[in-house]
């Protein structure tokens, strides 16, 4: 059977033709699941056939705010009156607050603003290259970064080159030189790996793609302590993690550990803009001069205005406290499903990865799907959970009651 009969067999109506036209005309770089949505509120979306789902995706937590949260769009719709771009060849009127506010939430001095994820995953890797070269003396050429087994950064060249996920990197070759890959969760390795030019270790403080994988405790406080030691940056890519997802407004927060620099995106731009940032102190960001690095697009004016809008947004505390509360309850309703059915599952704040047994994850979404409630399968029999963090609690414990229902317990 080919992909486009399979997405067919699920959908009907007004899907069915736009999915046909998707197959058609779209490349295939991602294998969506067979629903077309056409509008969203809160935690809640339509298809075209009128059909209402449950997002406990969320854009992969690019949506912490749910779909058209009203401070977002108001907003993004009084910046769509007065400016949306201005390149950085000119000032704009909101760079300022949206660098100071953001630095500000992160406890430290400056922001570089960037678009996508991956975009500023480049620019950390960048940053941590020069500031070995200038700062710490590595010879010109040489600096080496370690990464994590099952990382997952992006999808530029460079950042597929250091994964270990055959499918983000086999026939994308030759890759970026320069980067070392050590097991997750093993400080030992790493210590082991640091050598006089690295200068930089680069990590989730949980993996998000590779399955919600929490490193073991203290681990994060462990590389904190080596990068201070051995004198290398910690660079902690918090674009799925961060901004209220696991329940503290950093990943790095539950254990106390603040990085050398923090990367930003997904739930930074509200789900409206791809909005990302490398945040930084001063002593580190000042190794960019004018010319150095840039975007068009990084900065303008609307993806300030959003930028701003979800740090005041996450500076009451109250997405972070709705995470840990409804995170407990999805923590107790997962750990109530049999273990003939799931062998497994991790979960921080309001993000689980579930591990499923004897189907696969993408065959227990689809299943999902006809119950109205909408997850995401990673790495075969995983399944990823990351609700809005607007999501009511007795939504939440529906969906999961789909979930219990859809795994036979
Ligand atoms: C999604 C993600 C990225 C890449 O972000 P894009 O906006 O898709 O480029 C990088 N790192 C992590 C941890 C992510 O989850």
């Amino acid at each position: 059977m080919t992909t486009k009969s399979m997405d067919l067999g699920e959908a009907a109506g007004a899907s069915a033709a736009a999915i046909a036209q998707v197959e058609a005309h779209a490349a295939h770089n991602y294998h969506p699941l067979p629903v077309v949505l056409a509008r969203g509120e809160g935690a809640w979306v339509w298809d075209v056939d009128g059909r209402r789902h449950l997002d406990l995706l969320a854009g992969y937590s690019a949506l912490n705010f749910g779909h058209l949260h009203p401070r977002l769009v108001a907003a993004a719709e009084a910046q769509l009156h007065r400016l949306t771009l201005t390149s950085r060849a000119f000032h704009n009127d909101l760079l300022g607050t949206f660098a100071e506010e953001v630095a500000a939430l992160c406890g430290m001095d400056m922001v570089l603003p960037m678009n996508t994820g991956a975009e500023a995953v480049e620019t950390a890797i960048k940053m941590a290259r020069k500031w070995g070269y200038e700062r710490k003396g590595v010879p010109e050429g040489r600096a080496k970064i370690v990464v994590m087994g099952g990382n997952f950064h992006g999808r530029t060249t460079t950042i597929v080159g250091f994964s270990d996920d055959a499918a983000a990197r086999d026939g994308f070759g030759p890759f970026t030189p320069g980067f070392v890959r050590v097991p997750y969760g093993d400080a030992a390795a790493l210590a082991e790996a640091i050598d006089d030019q690295t200068v930089a270790v680069l990590l989730e403080p949980i993996q998000g793609e590779g399955g919600v994988v929490i490193p073991p405790d203290g681990y994060l406080r462990a590389v904190r302590a080596l990068c201070t030691e051995r004198g290398v940056l910690m660079l902690a890519d918090e674009i799925q993690s961060g901004l209220g997802r696991t329940g503290e407004t950093f990943a790095c927060d539950h254990e106390g550990v603040v990085p050398d620099a923090y990367i930003l995106g997904k739930a930074l731009g509200g789900g409206i803009l791809p909005v990302s940032a490398v945040v930084a102190d001063r002593d580190v960001m000042s190794v960019f001069r004018p010319g150095e690095h840039g975007s068009t697009f990084g900065g303008n004016p609307l993806a300030c205005a959003m930028g701003i809008e979800v740090v005041r947004m996450l500076r009451t505390g109250e997405f972070q406290a709705r995470a840990r509360d409804l995170g407990e309850v999805l923590r107790r309703r997962l750990a109530d499903l049999p273990a003939s059915r799931v062998a497994g599952f991790r979960a921080r704040g309001l993000w689980a990865g579930v591990d499923v047994v004897g189907r696969t994850g993408r065959d227990v979404c689809e299943g999902l799907l006809r119950r109205g409630v909408l997850a995401k399968d990673t790495h075969g029999s995983t399944i990823r959970l990351a609700p809005p963090l607007v999501i009511e609690r007795a939504d939440l414990e529906w969906a999961l009651d789909q979930l219990a229902e859809e795994l036979g317990s």
